[in-house]
């Protein structure tokens, strides 16, 4: 009786363990099926200097499969903004993929003056890296100078490090902040006479094979050739003349009109780096990024990976021509065709609903003041060197010294702090006397004092903007706003950098796995875009992020 009871109790355990192996294994099943509702690939677009009407100007020209395709099948958020000052492509990238603004990621411009050091510094410079698949200094970049993480890190950490990072783009700074700290690499293009995609030792002591395959296959040599419109010209009619006297074109050539032939003219014009300010540094950007999904075998296991691409070239082609050109139209055609190869290329790679893709850009661009000033707009350009002499021979009077400002850059006065102490000035008395003296000069609408913008809470206006921009160990003493529609450039070709409708309304686009079909008119803000992808992935938002995410995009 004993021994069956204990048979009982034995099997009895023994068919309880079997269950409980089963529902284990119940358990398992369901738990990688929700890691495979993660898409396999998140693919992050920023279209450099792309303004949101873009895509209604050009709409009639878009083809069923690029921009449309993201508008029909995905989200359309048409109120997005920059919700920052400076308006430039280092801090734009650094935004979008951190969610934050400069005040935290500290990128505050592309350049700027760095008070420790005195000396002006390169957002995605790093001098203690060196250059890989160059003998020149341009692969000496790094994101070091970005203080937080961007999501694609924290799809890194969450992953084990088993979700891959690539970051792709002409410009450095458009391929490196973006992909973050823990990217398995970023690459850019270095033209001259070299024509190469490149990287830096932050990243890898070599390039990969199939960057070494890719730079061998004279690729970027056969985008050498003639650039003429995509379709015939007399159909742009979205666009100004072809010749006017808004547009600054290519040296070796009399007028900026079509066509262009690149060959001829890459001699005067850099080498290899003509086609950066052509429709085909698109293309080869599109080329580069469809080897590396394929390099890099992107997409293919159940760790989400994510791959970020940068359109450099729509930037370089805006301030040559400016916003109302036909180069700059047919340059969004020949994007849209190129968005539609590429996505085609992710169906058939990835598979269609596999994965997930955002467009959105780095900034906007002001139209070319004179054109503005033709058709009656107020608008205008900056005369710098007579600001400076005003405000020189205004220091010398008050101060005896014009010392005590040792910067001006990005529209800001950084003081000499050592020579105020000296002379025993008062800084806060020094910041109002030099706000209320710049104030009184043409073109310049607004002037604020550091320690305005690190004591008061501004929720709305310019200057919200302001502070989000504003980095208190890295930013100026004193900050000046110009005109509307005034900017420090020549008379052609055209800029951005403002707080300003054109430069900060951008497309916001997203498509794919999760993500809902619809659009919306509710404003959202550049940092809303990392901690939606984030909330898609159910990953920890980037550690800095300021933004919500959009719940309304995801399915
Ligand atoms: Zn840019
Ligand atoms: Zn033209
Ligand atoms: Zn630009």
């Amino acid at each position: 009786m004993k021994n069956v009871f204990t048979l009982f109790i034995l099997l009895s355990m023994f068919s309880s363990c079997g269950a409980q192996e089963k529902a284990k294994e119940n358990d398992l099943a369901i738990l990688q099926n929700e890691t495979s509702s993660r898409p396999k690939l998140v693919v992050g677009i920023v279209v450099d200097q792309m303004r949101y009407d873009y895509l209604t100007r050009f709409e009639s020209k878009f083809g069923e499969g690029g921009f449309k395709r993201m508008i029909n099948e995905g989200f359309n958020c048409k109120n997005n903004h920059f919700n920052y000052v400076p308006t430039y492509t280092g801090p734009g990238h650094a935004s979008v993929y951190t969610g934050t603004t400069p005040k935290y990621h500290g990128i505050i411009s592309n350049n700027w003056y760095d008070k420790d050091i005195k000396e002006s510094v390169y957002c995605a410079q790093d001098d203690n890296v060196e250059s890989v698949g160059t003998t020149s200094k341009a692969g000496k970049m790094s994101p070091n100078r970005m203080l937080t993480t961007s999501v694609a890190d924290e799809n890194r950490l969450f992953t084990q490090m088993r979700g891959k990072t690539i970051g792709i783009a002409i410009k450095d700074r458009g391929a490196i902040l973006p992909a973050g700290h823990t990217a398995n690499a970023a690459y850019w293009f270095h033209g001259k006479d070299e024509g190469v995609w490149i990287t830096s030792t932050f990243y890898r002591d070599d390039l990969p094979q199939w960057v070494r395959d890719f730079n061998a296959s004279n690729t970027a040599e056969s985008y050498l050739k003639t650039w003429n419109t995509y379709y015939p010209i007399e159909n742009y009619i979205e666009s100004g003349n072809d010749l006017n006297n808004f547009e600054s074109g290519f040296k070796g050539k009399s007028t900026a009109t079509f066509p262009y032939d690149l060959a001829v003219l890459k001699s005067e014009n850099g080498g290899f780096d003509i086609l950066k300010a052509t429709a085909y540094g698109n293309s080869l950007t599109v080329d580069f990024a469809l080897a590396a999904i394929q390099g890099e075998s992107l997409g293919k296991d159940e760790d989400t990976d994510i791959l970020t691409v940068s359109f450099s070239s729509t930037d370089y082609v805006g301030h040559n021509f400016g916003v109302n050109s036909k180069e700059i139209e047919d340059t969004y055609i020949r994007l849209d065709k190129d968005l539609e190869r590429f996505f085609n290329y992710l169906d058939e790679n990835i598979g269609e609903g596999e994965y997930t893709v955002f467009l959105t850009a780095d900034h906007g661009a002001v139209n070319v003041p004179a054109y503005l000033q033709s058709v009656k707009i107020p608008a205008g350009y900056l005369d710098y060197n007579d600001r400076k002499e005003r405000f020189q021979k205004f220091l010398l009077e008050k101060y005896g010294t014009v010392d005590i400002v040792e910067n001006v850059s990005n529209n800001q006065l950084f003081f000499n702090k050592e020579k105020l102490k000296e002379l025993g000035l008062d800084i806060h008395e020094v910041e109002q006397a030099l706000v209320d003296e710049q104030i009184s000069y043409p073109n310049i609408a607004k002037v604020y004092t550091a320690t305005t913008m690190s004591s008061t809470n501004y929720t709305t206006g310019i200057e919200a903007l302001l502070q989000n921009g504003f980095n208190q160990k890295r930013s100026g003493d004193v900050i000046i706003v110009d005109d509307i529609a005034h900017i420090a450039y020549g008379k052609t070709g055209s800029t951005h950098g403002s707080g300003l409708n054109y430069d900060t309304h951008v497309p916001l686009l997203f498509f794919g796995k999760g993500i809902k079909h619809g659009q919306t008119y509710e404003k959202t803000v550049i940092p809303d875009i990392a901690p939606t992808i984030s909330a898609l992935l159910g990953i920890s938002f980037p550690n800095g992020a300021t933004g919500q995410p959009l719940g309304f995009v995801i399915d």
